[in-house]
């Protein structure tokens, strides 16, 4: 492998910045040629392929986005579209591709890597931690620990004011941030994209501390909660409960900016060093990931066919025990 080319797509996550100067850095290291895509598959397909030096990934590793920029690609889901990245790709030489995304961008490169000659390895960056095969994903603690400053800020008002506040954070499919946020901000119910809610139980509870003097509360709502977002759910149980004003607040897309925090920019340096040396070594179709502390192999076929995130039982049940 003598030229190797990287690139950021799907949802940006803190720490995609730090992940590639850990990626250029270390190629640049062993004497590898390196290139940046600009866009994701985009760029691939447009030929928006740079080089990169020592110099173009400074004073990168504590900036939120992705100097690569990331964009999400419909034609590189065709056959036609492929084609076209692997003649770029080929024009340059290039014979090995890090893609940092979600399970979206792992999808695309497992099916580049089988239709073309070409190297991949997936490094996991998402906010909402839903891949499997690693522990956390590049920029879930950054997301969590903006999402905790965000609702601590909430609960000064909601308790200044007597309010029952309905918080949607993000996780379409995985409630990993939600349920955790809950814990770490001390709300009074979560509600998941995994889980189903009885309205009638979320209304009780919240009755229940109206009634031992409660003077605020909060319910984090995913977005991804089947039964619909805050404000639908807030709605419902205004119909059935007026004791607290209400009000709903989303995070939105807040939750993804940011400077990385430590842990993520250490994961960012670990995984990306770790994609380039697999590579050097021959791997293929893999991700890399950590697992209790170490890094770890996984195919993108296993990364892709089981799904992460497991609600942790014990953080369920803490939810309703701690917020009597
Ligand atoms: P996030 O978890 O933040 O949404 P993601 O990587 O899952 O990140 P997607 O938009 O699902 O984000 O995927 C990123 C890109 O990967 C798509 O825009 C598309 O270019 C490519 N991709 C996704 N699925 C496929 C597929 N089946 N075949 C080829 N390319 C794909």
């Amino acid at each position: 492998i003598k030229n190797i080319a990287v690139l950021t797509s799907g949802g940006d996550a803190p720490g995609m910045n730090a992940c590639i100067r850990a990626v250029v850095r270390t190629g640049i290291y062993n004497g590898i040629n390196m290139f940046g895509v600009l866009q994701g598959y985009q760029g691939l397909i447009t030929n928006n392929i740079i080089p990169m030096d020592a110099r173009s990934v400074s004073n990168i590793i504590h900036m939120g986005g992705t100097i690569l920029k990331t964009a999400r690609c419909l034609e590189f889901k065709t056959d036609e579209g492929m084609d076209l990245a692997f003649e770029n790709l080929k024009a340059h030489d290039i014979d090995a591709l890090v893609v940092i995304g979600g399970d979206g961008t792992f999808t695309g490169a497992r099916r580049f890597a089988q239709r073309h000659q070409i190297n991949v390895i997936g490094i996991p960056g998402t906010i909402d931690n839903d891949l499997y095969g690693s522990d956390f994903t590049l920029g879930y603690d950054t997301a969590m620990n903006t999402v905790i400053e965000a609702i601590d800020k909430i609960r000064d008002t909601a308790d200044a004011h007597d309010r029952l506040f309905f918080v949607e954070v993000m996780g379409r499919d995985s409630g990993c941030i939600a349920l955790r946020s809950a814990i770490a901000c001390g709300a009074e119910a979560v509600l998941l994209p995994e889980k189903e809610t009885s309205i009638d139980d979320l209304v009780k509870q919240l009755g229940a501390g109206a009634i031992t003097k409660k003077t605020s509360s909060i319910v984090i709502v995913s977005e991804g909660h089947k039964q619909g977002g805050a404000y639908d759910i807030a709605k419902h149980v205004k119909e059935r409960f007026d004791h607290y004003d209400t009000k709903v607040t989303i995070l939105g897309h807040l939750q993804r900016g940011g400077s990385p925090s430590s842990f993520d920019r250490i994961l960012a340096s670990r995984l990306g060093y770790a994609a380039v040396n697999e590579l050097l070594k021959g791997s293929t179709q893999m991700m890399v990931g950590l697992r209790g502390n170490e890094i770890a192999l996984t195919s993108l076929d296993e990364a892709l066919s089981e799904h992460n995130f497991k609600l942790e039982s014990d953080l369920l049940e803490m939810t309703h025990v701690l917020s009597i």
